[in-house]
């Protein structure tokens, strides 16, 4: 049997028997082909890019990745590469090239003593959380347990931390790296400088990462945690008021609004099932969980309660929290989003109305107050450039009929559009859909001046822009 697949000229290449049974034979993982019936060990999460690859390297560690770099290099395939398959732009399938799977590598290793953590490039959040907090550590990762450690850090990476402890991204050390070119490379503040700044932002472009370091910090095991949820038709006074809290909120609280119709979750009570609601959301990851509630307070007040879910709570629990409403393969989806260098009441009002013209339920519009570590940075001192908006508001389009994938991308992009009058023009490339759109869209929006930089690594380390299933950086030698 031959497997065919595509290279990255578009060009077709046939693979023998022979051929796939050499590299096959050269892996400690496994070669699956696209035809056969065995279930994906991590699916793509959005099901708009669901179904397996042609060919996929299941990868154990480093060396089998390199084997699959070289072998994709030789024979000039389109590569892909999987962390957590949680790319909402579907980056991470490729229905007719070779895919790095990184499922089976989860390792996470804590040194307490040093505070860091070196975290397989497979591993999910929860992964990390669970580890991390055997020892009361735990470093800046983001809100769903299930997005890979890799594709979140490597986009900059925002949560529930960020408000203390900055960005995933500010808080790696060191990263492990196999390259275009098949060397496995440390980058460090001491060694390969250029990449280490390049993989803080600049996503999957400068090779696939095998292993992070993180620096951890004291949290929980308890931290306090505020979830109110509000009725929707309050959004506009209930923001308003959020807003004025956010403003002036110490930085060990990280706070977000979320606009959506909570669906009949099982273990809910009814008086929230089907129900459009702004849930108000704030942690505090101080060390008194007492205290932590008593700041989080005014978060409970900001309009007529529905629901109060606030309580001290395990760091773990907070960090999965909402894993339920995002189930793997589901909802067809296709995100934006816009850094605001001011939340207006005019901007406020544009998304309420907005958020009454959901195309589906679990269509989400969200604000976010961006961390006062997050903005202590300099822009240029990362590849990750936003550093000076206080918010960020992200247009989560979710359905589930592929009858409306037009009209929702469509409501999607003239939300947008709209914002743009209260936005900065910036984005954040974590939150970006997929659809039509040349996959380096929205780099130039979303680094700034360090896109040059970036262009010049990408020229040194990958000229060819073999690694270019990503939000992708044109090579540009300078
Ligand atoms: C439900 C949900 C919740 C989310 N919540 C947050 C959040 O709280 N904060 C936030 O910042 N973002 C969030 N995101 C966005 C998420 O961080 C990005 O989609 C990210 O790319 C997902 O990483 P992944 O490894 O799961 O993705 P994948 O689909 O596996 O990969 C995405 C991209 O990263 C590259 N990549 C993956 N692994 C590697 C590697 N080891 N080395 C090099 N490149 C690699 C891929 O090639 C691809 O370009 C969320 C997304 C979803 C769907």
């Amino acid at each position: 049997m031959t497997v065919t697949l595509t290279r990255a000229d578009g060009a077709r290449e046939q693979l023998s028997d022979d051929v796939l049974d050499e590299f096959d034979a050269a892996l400690r993982g496994r070669l699956v082909s696209g035809d056969a019936a065995e279930p994906e060990p991590r699916q793509e999460w959005n099901a708009m890019f669901g179904g397996p690859a042609g060919l996929t390297a299941r990868c154990t560690g480093t060396a089998d990745v390199v084997e699959a770099v070289r072998f994709a290099r030789s024979r000039g395939l389109l590569l892909g590469v999987r962390g957590g398959g949680h790319s909402v732009a579907g980056l991470s399938s490729n229905p007719d090239g070779l895919l790095i799977d990184l499922s089976g590598m989860r390792g996470v290793l804590v040194d307490p003593e040093r505070r860091l953590a070196r975290v397989q490039g497979g591993a999910v959040l929860g992964d990390v959380d669970r580890e991390t907090q055997a020892f009361g550590l735990a470093t800046p990762l983001g809100r769903v347990s299930e997005t890979g450690v890799a594709g979140l850090t490597l986009g900059g990476g925002v949560g529930n931390l960020e408000s203390r402890y900055g960005l995933a991204c500010d808080n790696l050390v060191e990263a492990q790296v196999v390259c275009a070119d098949g060397s496995v490379r440390t980058a460090s503040e001491a060694e390969n400088p250029d990449l280490f700044w390049a993989l803080r932002g600049g996503g999957g472009n400068f090779g696939v990462v095998t292993s992070f370091t993180f620096r951890l910090h004291p949290v929980g095991p308890i931290v306090g945690f505020a979830g109110v949820m509000y009725p929707l038709e309050e959004v506009a006074a209930v923001e308003r008021k959020w807003r004025e809290y956010a403003e002036v909120a110490p930085s060990e609280v990280t706070t977000a609004v979320y606009g959506f119709t909570f669906p009949a979750a099982p273990g809910m009570p009814e008086v929230v099932h089907d129900r459009p609601v702004v849930v108000v959301a704030g942690v505090h990851c101080g060390p008194d969980p007492d205290m932590g509630m008593r700041v989080l307070q005014p978060l409970r007040e900001v309009g007529t309660p529905l629901l109060d879910l606030s309580q001290p709570m395990p760091y773990t629990a907070v960090q999965s929290a909402f894993d339920a409403l995002f189930p793997r393969g589901v909802h067809r989806s296709y995100w934006k989003s816009q850094y605001l260098d001011e939340l207006t009441d005019d901007a406020i009002d544009a998304l309420a109305r907005r958020a009454q013209d959901r195309p589906a339920p679990f269509t989400m519009l969200n604000i976010f107050r961006v961390g006062d570590a997050v903005r202590a940075v300099d822009p240029e001192a990362t590849a990750f450039a936003e550093r000076t908006s206080p918010y960020m508001v992200s247009i989560d389009t979710n359905w589930t009929d592929p009858d409306q994938d037009e009209a929702a991308i469509a409501w999607s992009r003239s939300t947008f559009e709209e914002l743009t009058k209260y936005g900065n023009g910036r984005v954040f490339l974590n939150f970006t859909g997929r659809q039509d759109e040349p996959l380096q869209a929205g780099t130039d929006t979303a680094f700034g001046r360090n896109l040059q930089r970036l262009g010049r690594i990408k020229a040194a380390l990958d000229p060819d822009n073999f690694f270019q299933l990503n939000n992708n950086i044109i090579p540009t030698p300078g």
